[in-house]
């Protein structure tokens, strides 16, 4: 066969024409972005557990380690958000309950 770009002959088999470099192969190359956990989602789902749901749902069928760490990162975020809502409450009520006292 021949190259589409410069028109070389080039093997069958080669991917890149190895006169002008142009990709050979018919189909387009796909990229497909691997798997694997990720602690800056796992991050940024701590953070905002709003987005850490939405990236689980797109991500779960495609990267479902990917969807994990989002999923993780989630509900770590929503435990850390409750403890620090007790913990504010509690000292809240304490201070107003001083201040009652105090009157
Ligand atoms: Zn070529």
């Amino acid at each position: 066969m021949y190259c589409h770009h410069c028109g070389k002959e080039v093997q069958e088999d080669m991917q890149y024409c190895p006169n002008c470099g142009y990709p050979l192969q018919n189909s387009p190359y796909v990229y497909h972005e691997t798997d694997a956990p990720s602690f800056l989602f796992a991050l940024i789902s701590f953070f905002a557990p709003l987005a850490g749901l939405v990236l689980y749902i797109i991500w779960r069928k495609d990267f479902p380690q990917k969807a994990k760490s989002c999923m993780n990162g989630m509900i770590c975020g929503i435990i850390a958000e409750i403890l620090v809502t007790i913990f504010l409450m509690s000292y809240l009520s304490q201070n107003i309950m001083g201040v009652i006292i105090n009157i």
